[in-house]
């Protein structure tokens, strides 16, 4: 029996016990093919030799120094490297262990941006429904997806929420790509004017909107559009890139492809693989200039942010991506991927809609194709249709509450960077038969 609360209550699992490239074994001898990357995180797969072998260099060197009283060699190096990186005007990284934590942190951040700039009266963030920023209190309120906002309501800080950008059912039938995303940031900008401009502090999205609506991406000129409204009313957008970026979706960012630089940027899960927890928030230059010019402090801090360990192990997946070229990997089996799923899904009564971009793919579970009709919630389907998988020695991440929290089931696919044709072929047949 088990004394893990998260286990006790959801029932009996494998337990892990090893892993090497896209497959973890569990205690039974039984191996599963990991097509979600956990939640989009391994994406070097498991047991990568160049990964291993920094963090074994990293803990003879120093496994911890805390930031009150140093910075450390991997820290600095792996915060050049994002700068290197990052989208047009970022400046500066403050690293974190985590999404939630990356997300609390450039929430506060944003928040004191306008203390520092002597508008305290700013309180309001607008986020979107059906998309997911973290656990903890201030992420949560930020997410919009119902089902897990429920129970802890009220939540600490005032967020409104918007329509996301969900082509599949809130884009009308013949209205152009164009038409529909002028109608979905309209939504912002009569949001912004609703609550009074100068009353706003950020808009905050996932870029490409993953665990809670299987990898939604915005259509074209959406993010455009919403950057400019931002801009015209002086709001600041944060984007969450934790579970599509870094690489995800075939660029090291996915703002990249929309053409967008935000102001604050949250990155985690891909950043470290899976071999250290970590996180970051990348910041623009005017975010930085106005607490150094201001109180000259971020407010925040965690005991374990910048910790050694966790940078060494992410600056060494950064060195392997590119070492080996894997963004190209991404794009191209990506493409494969899509191609796949399509040829074996786009006519199944059950699966509504296929999207996603490189590495990063979801199915929409539907009751009846024609009228995009959910199944009835009580049934799960996404937890049998999981479930069904790992029987069949594949690791999909399949979650309820699409639409609303509530109706709508799908799959999320991330597999590891390192996938080969051969590979999605396999998964892509698993995952027929589970469905
Ligand atoms: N933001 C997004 C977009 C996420 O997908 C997640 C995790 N699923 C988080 C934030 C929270 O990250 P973590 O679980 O590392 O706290």
């Amino acid at each position: 029996m088990t004394r893990l609360l998260h286990r006790a209550i959801r029932g009996t699992m494998p337990v892990a016990i090893g892993g090497a490239g896209i497959t973890l074994n569990d205690a039974d001898g039984k191996s599963y093919i990991d097509a979600s990357g956990g939640a989009a995180v391994s994406c070097l797969g498991h047991g990568h030799p160049d990964v291993i072998a920094a963090l074994h260099r990293q803990a003879d060197r120093l496994a911890y120094a805390h930031t009150g009283f140093f910075t450390s060699e991997p820290a600095e190096a792996l915060a050049e490297r994002l700068i290197e990186d990052a989208p047009p005007g970022i400046s500066h990284v403050y690293l974190v262990s985590g999404g939630s934590e990356a997300v609390e942190a450039a929430l506060k951040m944003a928040r004191q941006y306008f203390v520092e700039k002597g508008e305290p009266q700013r309180r309001h963030i607008i986020a979107r429904r059906q998309s997911y920023h973290g656990n903890t209190l201030g992420a949560l309120a930020a997410g919009g997806n119902e089902l897990r906002r429920a129970q802890f309501k009220p939540l600490l800080i005032e967020t409104h929420h918007i329509d996301p950008c969900y082509a599949y059912r809130l884009q009308k039938p013949g209205e152009s790509d164009q038409a529909y995303a002028a109608r979905a940031a309209q939504q912002l900008e009569d949001k912004i004017i609703e609550l009074g401009p100068d009353q706003v502090i950020a808009f905050v999205a996932e870029t490409v909107v993953g665990a809670t609506a299987g990898a939604v991406p915005p259509v074209a000129d959406y993010l455009a559009r919403i950057r400019s409204i931002c801009d015209r009313y002086g709001i600041l957008l944060i984007l969450d890139e934790v579970m599509c970026g870094m690489g995800r979706t075939g660029t090291l960012h996915a703002c990249t492809q929309d053409g967008v630089a935000p102001d604050l940027m949250t990155l985690a899960k891909g950043l470290g693989a899976g071999y250290q927890p970590i996180g970051a928030v990348l910041l623009s230059q005017h975010i930085f200039d106005a607490f150094a010019g201001g109180s000259g402090f971020f407010q925040h801090g965690h005991t374990y942010m910048g910790h050694p360990m966790a940078a060494a192990a992410a600056l060494a997946v950064q060195d392997v991506i590119r070492r080996d070229n894997l963004l190209a990997n991404v794009a191209a089996i990506g493409a494969e991927l899509d191609r796949r799923l399509q040829e074996r899904f786009a006519d199944h009564r059950h699966v509504g809609d296929i999207r996603g971009r490189g590495l990063f793919r979801g199915l929409e579970l539907v009751a009846d194709r024609a009228t995009k009709q959910t199944f009835n919630p009580a049934l799960k389907l996404h937890a049998r249709v999981k479930q069904a998988a790992m029987a069949h020695g594949l690791m999909v991440y399949a979650m309820g509450g699409t639409i609303d929290g509530r109706h709508g089931d799908h799959v999320l696919l991330a597999p590891p960077f390192i996938v080969t044709r051969a590979d999605i072929e396999v998964i892509v047949e698993r995952l027929g038969a589970a469905i």
